[in-house]
């Protein structure tokens, strides 16, 4: 077993997976996407954030079609309905429930701190069921409640489109994330309801105002499963350093997302990159707000990574790139699963 096994906040494995009818599998090896069980095995990767995530129906847009003197302004999708998002969820959520019954006991759905320690500790793929944007949440919180007892630990407010909780970013490059309006009253009520229950939050795709209203409200650490240091990149869905520097107050942190256009300073979408751009973005919010606030949070699945990376068998040579950085071992511990470990404690009680 790895030394440093990567606990992640991010993926899009259970889209990709649905979209092409589970093919390959999800336990053989292939060269589809980024994750499957083989391929997690040779990358170190401990699991991580396994996303339910309900794209809008018939509507592909891409930073090419929207560019600007500077950059590139992708305006945010329309609403989905409740119901569409209700029906896609369950069948998200339950391609992730097969593939734990499938597993054979190597990938459990975790639902405690003290399961994700044991699945890391026994190299068992650990996933947690996390739903980015709340559509499919009604506003009496019924499915919530009924989610939460399927499994449900995590929760995304919005994703980069509007819903009745609140307003995600824009894929815009360069902008600062404070793009629209805050939490509606819903969407105060659903942090309050959240916190009650014991299922995180998750402020990644939310708007800088939307974000201060979690802030204000959340008795728990925040937390930023897939966003960059805006500072180095700034595009509208990385984090300021003000930002930052609260999540880092709260004990919570940021998980560092692999979509070159997040990574790069430029923005852009060009993959030939070095992991050292992964490496840039941990070491700035290492060195300025604590190596207790960054992580992993790759976008796996659901994004264009580095081609020095490719897919998760890369992550071994990411790890090598942290410790020619100057990163030690009990540095390494915390950025590869030790601080997702430590929020979720904090978050799940
Ligand atoms: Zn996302």
């Amino acid at each position: 077993m790895t030394k440093f096994p990567i606990f992640d906040g991010h993926n899009d494995t259970l889209l990709r997976l649905h979209m092409s009818d589970n093919s390959p599998s999800f336990f053989e090896e292939s060269s589809a996407g980024h994750i499957d069980l083989p391929r997690a095995k040779k990358g170190g990767f401990g699991g991580g954030f396994f996303a339910v995530y309900t794209p809008n129906e018939n509507y592909e847009v891409e930073p090419e079609d929207h560019l600007t003197d500077n950059g590139y302004d992708v305006p945010l999708p329309p609403k989905i309905s409740h119901e569409q998002a209700l029906t896609f969820t369950n069948g998200l959520a339950a391609t992730l429930f097969k593939l734990e019954s499938e597993a054979n006991g190597q990938l459990k759905i975790v639902r405690t701190a003290d399961d994700l320690e044991y699945c890391l500790e026994n190299d068992i793929m650990a996933a947690i069921f996390h739903i980015e944007g709340a559509e499919a949440i009604d506003t009496n919180f019924d499915a919530l409640h009924v989610l939460y007892q399927a499994g449900l630990r995590s929760l995304g407010i919005v994703w980069s489109r509007p819903n009745v909780y609140g307003e995600g970013v824009p894929f815009r490059y360069p902008s600062s994330p404070d793009t629209g309006d805050g939490l509606s009253d819903n969407g105060k009520a659903l942090v309050r309801e959240c916190n009650k229950l014991g299922i995180m939050i998750d402020n990644t795709h939310l708007n800088e105002k939307g974000f201060w209203d979690v802030a204000s409200l959340t008795d728990v650490p925040l937390v930023a499963t897939h966003s960059n240091a805006h500072t180095l990149s700034p595009i509208a869905r990385n984090l300021t350093d003000k930002q930052l520097s609260a999540i880092a107050e709260s004990n919570g942190l940021a998980g560092i997302n692999y979509a070159v256009n997040m990574l790069r300073e430029d923005g852009r979408l060009g993959t030939d990159i070095s992991l050292d751009e992964i490496v840039r973005h941990v070491a700035y919010i290492a060195e300025k707000f604590g190596v207790e606030h960054v992580a992993l949070g790759s976008d796996f699945d659901g994004t264009t990574v580095p081609d020095s990376l490719k897919d998760v068998t890369g992550l071994p040579q990411l790890i090598e790139r942290l410790k020619a950085h100057g990163f030690h071992d009990d540095e390494l511990q915390k950025i590869t699963h030790g601080n997702w470990l430590r929020v979720l404690q904090d978050t799940w009680k």
